[in-house]
């Protein structure tokens, strides 16, 4: 009998801990302005400088432009979704750039 609960215990566990939504940063819409990060309670979010393509010069060598760009940390998320919130707040419903990780 105490095996079986110890079971029921233990597929309450799993189950409960699929349930916790994980975030991510869409690149596309991420504008880097940092709020989520500021919102965010558990320091989970980097704002990174990165790359980008911007051109390539006439004998060939391409240039780039620097952009700023939000990261949530890989399973330190703990799903609040305070940092959505944050983004929605800034840009609206539709230009939102976080998004539940699938
Ligand atoms: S609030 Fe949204 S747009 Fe701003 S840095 Fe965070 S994810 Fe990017
Ligand atoms: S859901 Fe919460 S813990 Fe996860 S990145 Fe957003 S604010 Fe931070």
């Amino acid at each position: 009998m105490k095996n079986i609960l110890f079971l029921f215990l233990c597929l309450f566990c799993i189950v409960s801990c699929n349930k916790n939504t994980e975030y991510q940063v869409n690149p596309t819409k991420c504008s880097g302005c940092g709020e989520c990060k500021k919102a965010c309670p558990n320091g989970v979010i980097a704002v990174d400088i990165i790359n980008v393509d911007s051109g390539v010069f006439s004998d060939g060598t391409k240039y780039y432009d620097t952009t700023r760009r939000a990261r949530i940390r890989p399973n330190r998320c703990v799903g609040c979704g305070k940092c959505k919130q944050a983004c929605e707040k800034r840009n609206g419903k539709d230009g939102c750039a976080i998004e539940e990780r699938k």
